[in-house]
This record gives C-alpha cells, structure tokens and sequence, in this order.
C-alpha cells in the first residue's frame, strides 16, 4: 500500500538530507541530476504534499525511479525512498489523472487476461509471419517509439502457460479422474482426495504475467523441479497480474482489483504453500496485499504466511533433491533488487546452483545492483535502463560466465536483451531453467 497522510509525512520528516543515497542511486550515478536521487524526490514529494508543487512538471522526476531500494538500504535514517516515490505517483494519478497511455497499459492490458493473452497469441503469429527467416536463438532487435538503440524482446509463445481452467499438475504423472475433476471445479481438497495421490506436497502456483505470457519454459521448469521433489503443482484459474505495475504507477484503484480477484482465486483450493517465480510478485504478496485494510488485507496477511519465492521453498521447506546428472556450465548469477533488498534472498538460489552437479558457480562483481528492467521504467525510460544494464552485463561478461542466471523473469528479459545489445556470448536464465537443465541430464 502507498503511504499517505501522516504515515508519509513522518517517512519524509526521517529524511536528514545527508546526500548518503547519492552514493548507491542507479539512476542518479548516471545522470548526476539532484532530482533522480532520493533525496530530490523526497523533498519534490514534500513540496507536493504540502500544496506548493502543482505536480504535473513531476512526472519526469517520479518515473525515473526503479523502486529498487538502494536508497533505503544504504541511509542511516532508514528511509523508505522508493516508498515515498510511490506516494507521490498515487497523489499525481489523483490530482491529473492517469493519462491514456498508461490508462490503456495497466488497465486496458495488464489488468484484462483476456485481452492480454489476446494480443500476446496476435504478437506471435505476427512474428512468425513477418520474421520467419530470423534465426529463433537470436532473438528479435526492435527500435521501439523514443528509443535510442533497438531493443531484444523474446520470441512470443503461442501459447501462455495457464491453460483456460485450472491445471493440476502431479509427480507420480496424471491424476486420477474424481480428484481432477475435484479440482478444476475449484472444489476444496478433502482428505479422501489427499490419499489418492499422495504427493509429499501439494502446493498453488502464482505464475505472474511475464512468465505466463512471455516465458512459458520458465513456468513448466518450475512446476518440473517441483515434480521431481515430489511436489504436486496446482494452477489455478482466474489468477491475474499481481498489480505491482499498477500499484508502481500510482494506479491504486486498478492494483486494489487485481489484488482482490488473485487473493479470490488462490483462496479456493486448500495447499500447503503458494509459490512465486517472481521477484515483483512476491512483494505483492509479501508486502503490498498484507498492508490492505479491511477484511481483504486481514486475509492477504493469512495467505502471505504461506507464500515462498520457488528458491526458499526448495532450500527451507523441502530437503531438496539435488539433480545427479552433471551439467557441465560456468554460471553467475543476478540478485534482482526486489529478492535481495525486499526479502533477503541471496543464499538460497546459490546453494541451489551449487548443488546441482558439474556446474562451476562465480560470483560476479555488484550481483546485487539493479539490471535496470523495473518493469515499466524500462518502457518509459529505456535509454536510462541500457546505461544501468550495461554496468550489470559487463560485470556478468567479466566472469565468463555461459549463463547469467536469476530469479526473476523480467531481469531475464532485460539481461537477454544486455547481453544480445553487448554482443557478449552468454545466455539469460531463470533459476528453474538452469535445474531443470540437470535434471534432464539424468535421462
Ligand atoms: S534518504 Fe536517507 S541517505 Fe538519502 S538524504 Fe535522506 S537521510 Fe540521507
Ligand atoms: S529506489 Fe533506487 S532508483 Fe529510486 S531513489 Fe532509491 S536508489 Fe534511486
């Protein structure tokens, strides 16, 4: 949830103007501008709240945050920059409205499956009529709207992951036919139903947008490693975007609806965890949807119990089964911003790689600093989101390293396209992917 009223004016009054944040703000170590770095914001946001900043000349400045709390982990005041951000988007969405273009991205698009899926299956033929001689490993270099330099975006699936209802998906193969049927009416799972399939497990999978429409492969590797750990693997339908991107942009009232249908949708079956293969949604359900008021946020703050990143789930909850086949790869990896500085996840998905047999694991310099993706600040500020991801792929390059890997499929995306746009002969990765990759090497 934004910060508003007193709550946001006691964040900005915490902040004691020391500069310490200049240090470590992506975006202000690139453009050297006062007002891309939290301290400017946090005083732009002052001056907004207090009535002395009409706010329409700030839009610049608030969109050019990558919310990737830098700032906040570095200031020894310990304030919440990125959060300050976010309530000076929600107080400009009030004061002038949203604008068309963002109107039509997150509540046309992203807030709609339907037209989503709609325009992804379109993207796709598209692709396969128009660029049917591009070889499918290159990936497609686009010069978008305002961009500087062409952009790598992945070859559209033809399909999303999430079928139309919902999809079980069990270690031991299929189901029997009461206990799916059970399940894709959406019933609760009794204990009769339990003991015909005896999963070790049995576990919702949150799928997130990108991984559903942009990479399905992540999500079958995911549901695969936690097949193969005895996991049985839920769908579930009507799940949507997890309104980060919404919320990101100050649109509370569509990011508020997106949490209500997801809470809706995982509340239906009965599982012992919700998983997550991305970092933005995990915060949605770590930290925004816990934070709503009311009889929403009171079951938001039930289920977030019981929601793990795909990494702590295998590390924490199950004794993982480490693949034994030998998959013979040099491998860094990527620590996206909302996993390392929201939650503390930086040991889990190493112990993870490090498991997996024949697989040599660097480290590469600055794992933790932003790859510059930040979901829509990489749409509207693209040429910014290239200087910052140079910085990462030239680290990552530094290793020699076959594979950048990470935990979140929008630092894939961008690290692929950082990779491609530096010509440097590695490949972007989901952690899922990489164990998926092993466990094939025992066929
Ligand atoms: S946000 Fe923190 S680090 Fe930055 S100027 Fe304010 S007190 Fe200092
Ligand atoms: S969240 Fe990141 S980009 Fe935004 S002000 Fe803080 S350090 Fe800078």
């Amino acid at each position: 949830m934004a910060l508003s009223g007193e709550a946001l004016a006691v964040e900005i009054m915490k902040c004691v103007r020391c500069g310490q944040c200049r240090a470590v703000c992506p975006v202000f170590l690139e453009s050297g501008a006062e007002t891309d770095v939290a301290r400017g914001r946090i005083f732009l946001v002052k001056l907004l709240m207090e009535g002395r900043l009409d706010g329409k000349d700030l839009d610049g400045a608030l969109s050019r945050c990558l919310g990737c709390k830098s700032c906040f982990q570095e200031c020894p005041s310990g304030v919440k920059g990125d959060q300050i951000v976010l309530a000076g988007r929600a107080e400009m969405v009030l004061r002038h409205g949203l604008g068309w273009m963002k109107r039509g991205l997150y509540r046309g698009v992203l807030g709609r499956p339907k037209v989503f899926g709609a325009m992804v299956g379109l993207g796709s033929l598209a692709q396969r009529v128009a660029l049917a001689r591009v070889p499918r490993d290159s990936g497609i270099r686009l010069r978008l709207p305002g961009n500087r330099v062409p952009r790598t975006i992945p070859w559209l699936p033809r399909r999303p992951l999430r079928p139309k209802g919902t999809a079980t998906y069990s270690p031991g193969g299929e189901l029997d036919q009461e206990t799916r049927s059970a399940l894709t009416q959406g019933a609760r799972m009794g204990p009769g139903a339990e003991g015909k399939t005896a999963p070790r497990r049995r576990v919702l999978y949150f799928t997130g947008c990108l991984t559903n429409y942009l990479y399905p492969r992540i999500g079958r590797a995911v549901i695969d490693v936690l097949n193969r750990n005895g996991v049985e693997v839920i769908v579930p339908a009507d799940q949507t975007c997890c309104g980060l991107p919404a919320r990101g942009a100050g649109d509370l009232e569509t990011a508020d609806r997106l949490m209500a249908a997801n809470l809706e949708a995982m509340s239906r079956y009965e599982a012992d965890a919700i998983i997550v293969s991305c970092a933005t949604c995990l915060t949605s359900w770590k930290e925004d949807y816990p934070a709503a008021g009311g009889t929403l946020g009171e079951r938001a703050r039930d289920m977030a119990a019981k929601v793990y990143d795909f990494s702590q789930y295998l590390t924490e909850v199950l004794e993982f089964q480490p693949p034994e086949g030998a998959l013979a790869m040099r491998v860094t990896y990527h620590d996206p911003c909302h996993h390392f500085k929201g939650m503390q996840i930086k040991k889990e998905p190493r112990k993870l790689l490090k498991a997996v047999p024949g697989l040599e694991f660097k480290e590469m310099a600055e794992a933790e600093r932003c790859c510059g993706f930040a979901g829509s600040f990489s749409v509207w500020n693209y040429d910014l989101a290239v200087k910052i991801n140079d910085r990462k792929i030239k680290n990552a390059a530094a290793t020699g390293a076959e594979a950048v890997v990470t935990g979140c499929p929008g630092c894939v995306m961008h690290l692929a396209d950082g990779l491609n746009r530096n010509q440097v002969p590695a490949r972007a990765l989901h952690l899922a992917e990489v164990l998926e990759m092993a466990y094939q090497k025992e066929k």
